[in-house]
C-alpha cells in the first residue's frame, strides 16, 4: 500500500518533470495556445516544492494533495491552475484520512480528480483537453483493480492510458479552451494539458515502483 511517503515523492517527481518537459509543454501549447502551459505548470510545481518540505511527518496522502491543490491554484494561473487544482482537491476529498492507499483508493482518487476537472471545465471526451487523458486513466485503473491488480500495476495502467489518449488528441479539433478558437487549425497537434497529464500520471507509477 502507498502512503505519505508515496505521495511525497510523487509530487517531487512531479516538479522534476514539469521542469524537464517545460519547454515541451511551452511549444505543445504555442502550437494551439498562447505557448504558457509549461511555465505555468513549471512555476506552481517549484512553488508545491518549496511547500513539501513543510508537510508535518504525521501529515496523511491527502494533505499532501490538499496542499498541492492550494498552492496550484494560488500560482498556476490560466485554465489550468483551477483545474488542476479542483482535480487535486477532490482526489485529496476522496482519500481524506487514508493513512494506505489501497487499489480502491488509487481508482477513487484517479475518479475524483477527472470528476474535479470536469466539474471545473465541462469538458466532454474527445473536446481535446486535459479530460482525453484523465478519463482513459480512470478506466483503465478501474479495469486494472477489477482484474486484481495491485497498487503499482494499477497506476501503471493509468499512466498507459493517459499517454495513450494525450496521443490521441492531435487528429480531434478542440471544442474548450484556447484551441477552440482554431478550428480545423488545431488538427495535428497534441493537447498540451493531455500532455502534462499523462505526465503527472507516469510520475505517480514510477514512484510507486
Ligand atoms: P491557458 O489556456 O489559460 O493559457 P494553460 O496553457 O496553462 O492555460 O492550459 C491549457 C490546457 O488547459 C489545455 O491544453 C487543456 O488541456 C486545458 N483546458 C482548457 N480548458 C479546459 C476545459 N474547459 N476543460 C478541461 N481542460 C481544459
Ligand atoms: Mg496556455
Ligand atoms: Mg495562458
Amino acid at each position: 500500500n502507498l502512503g505519505v511517503a508515496w505521495a511525497k515523492a510523487w509530487i517531487t517527481s512531479s516538479a522534476d518533470v514539469m521542469s524537464e518537459h517545460r519547454i515541451e509543454l511551452i511549444d505543445l501549447d504555442r502550437n494551439i495556445g498562447d505557448g504558457d502551459h509549461g511555465e505555468n505548470m513549471d512555476r506552481g510545481f517549484q512553488a508545491v516544492l518549496a511547500k513539501l518540505e513543510a508537510v508535518p511527518a504525521e501529515a496523511s496522502p491527502g494533505d499532501v494533495l490538499k496542499m498541492v491543490a492550494t498552492t496550484l491554484i494560488s500560482t498556476v494561473g490560466g485554465a489550468a491552475g483551477p483545474l488542476y487544482g479542483t482535480a487535486f482537491l477532490k482526489a485529496s476529498i476522496a482519500i481524506a484520512g487514508a493513512t494506505d492507499l489501497d487499489g480502491a483508493a488509487l481508482v477513487r482518487l484517479l475518479t475524483a480528480a477527472r470528476d474535479g476537472i470536469v466539474l471545473r471545465g465541462k469538458a466532454e471526451s474527445g473536446d481535446k483537453t486535459m479530460v482525453d487523458a484523465w478519463t482513459p486513466a480512470v478506466d483503465a485503473a478501474g479495469a486494472a483493480h477489477a482484474a486484481g491488480a495491485d497498487d503499482l500495476a494499477i497506476l501503471q495502467a493509468a499512466a498507459d492510458a493517459a499517454e495513450a489518449g494525450a496521443l490521441a488528441t492531435e487528429p480531434l479539433v478542440a471544442r474548450k479552451g484556447r484551441a477552440s478558437y482554431l478550428g480545423e487549425r488545431a488538427i495535428g497537434h497534441r493537447d498540451p494539458g493531455a500532455q502534462s497529464s499523462a505526465l503527472l500520471l507516469r510520475a505517480a507509477a514510477d514512484t510507486a515502483a
